[in-house]
């Protein structure tokens, strides 16, 4: 069945902007139509370092916006994304990748960061592309891109602070796309869109907004997250909020109370997975019996403990959000589960 973008789920994924988007990943008939109608041609550079693509599969799914619309359509007058380089998904090999890249680098252009970025021996493990027989680095490549892009989204949770890729012992000495800024002394604004993978509509509404009202037009949290996307706990939107509340946890997959004691990174967690749902909009992780793992943070997965036990909210920033006297009782209750789980391990 084809599905039709209407202005209405554009808006919705711009957070109320009324914001723009096409794509292009290469020269397709209807994008030398829609240039004839003299729309502004907003180029975009999306580079892949050290990640899995994943981010790049879930914009590929993206939805109701689908793909199609998003590479052929005008949505709103008067732009049109040009995707001009993308290192997996592009048209071009080779030099010709590489001519892409260099031709689109000449003018403004937005650049999109996906995976996270090595810095360990000059950058070596991650070459992103060949020049005169030399591989050129991740480090390299974004270290110039970075000061001529009107702004820069980090995709993903690896571009947004390392994510899977620095997780300790962190052997590749992997960073986010804002530290490396940060060590280089690269000004360009970065927004980060955390997610392993993140929502497409995360990415896709960030970017209209970025390009349709520049990036300091976006709300973002202390961790360069835009608070339209980002700005509540898994924890508090939690239909099983009720179960934590009352002290009634889940003991194993299936059971319907609260999922904290089987790991639920939910009260640390800032993401509306619970209204914005995955595949093609119809579950979440919750909802589907998994724990939230906590893949929105940029803590996640290295800082915020093993994935199936408890972390302790005596040491969360959240107490507020998720109630003082919930929490101290399940602080006693996790106590117990780690002293019980230290002796089972023990007695190994
Ligand atoms: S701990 Fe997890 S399952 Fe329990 S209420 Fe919070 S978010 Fe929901
Ligand atoms: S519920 Fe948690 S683990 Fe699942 S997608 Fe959302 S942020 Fe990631």
């Amino acid at each position: 069945m084809t599905v039709r973008l209407s202005r209405r789920h554009f808006v919705e994924l711009a957070a109320g902007s009324t914001a723009a988007l096409g794509m292009s990943l290469f020269k397709y008939p209807e994008f030398e139509r829609l240039l004839a109608q003299s729309l502004q041609e907003v180029p975009v550079i999306w580079f892949q370092g050290s990640g899995c693509n994943g981010c790049s599969v879930s914009v590929l799914n993206t939805f109701p916006v689908t793909i199609q619309n998003l590479l052929l359509t005008e949505v709103v007058s008067g732009k049109h994304v040009s995707l001009r380089v993308h290192n997996t998904v592009m048209a071009a090999q080779g030099d010709l990748a590489m001519k892409a890249l260099y031709d689109t680098e000449t003018g403004p252009f937005a650049l999109v960061v996906e995976g996270g970025i090595p810095l360990k021996d000059g950058g070596f493990y991650c070459e992103v592309g060949e020049k005169d027989g030399h591989g050129i680095p991740m480090t390299e490549t974004i270290g110039r891109l970075g000061p001529k892009a009107i702004a820069t989204i980090a995709i993903g949770t690896c571009a947004s602070s390392g994510g899977i890729s620095s997780t300790p012992p962190n052997i590749g000495e992997v960073v986010g796309v804002a530290e490396f800024y940060k060590q280089k002394g690269i000004t360009t604004p970065v927004i980060n869109v955390p997610g392993c993978p993140p929502h497409p509509d995360w990415f896709v509404g960030t970017l209209a907004q970025v390009l349709m009202n520049g990036p300091e037009s976006v709300e973002v949290d202390e961790d360069l997250r835009p608070l339209a996307f980002y700005g509540k706990t898994i924890h508090d939107q939690c239909p099983r909020r009720g179960s934590f509340t009352a002290n009634q946890f889940a003991k194993n997959f299936g059971e319907p109370d609260c999922l904290y004691l089987l790991g639920c990174k939910g009260p640390v967690t800032h993401a509306d997975c619970n209204i914005r749902l995955w595949n093609n909009k119809t579950r979440w992780c919750i909802e589907a019996g998994a724990p939230c793992i906590g893949c929105a943070e940029l803590k996640f997965p290295g800082h915020l403990g093993p994935i199936h036990e408890p972390i302790d909210l005596s040491k969360t920033l959240d107490k507020a959000a998720i109630g003082i006297a919930a929490a101290a009782a399940v602080v006693g209750v996790t106590a117990a589960a780690v002293t019980k789980s230290s002796g089972e391990k023990s007695g190994h």
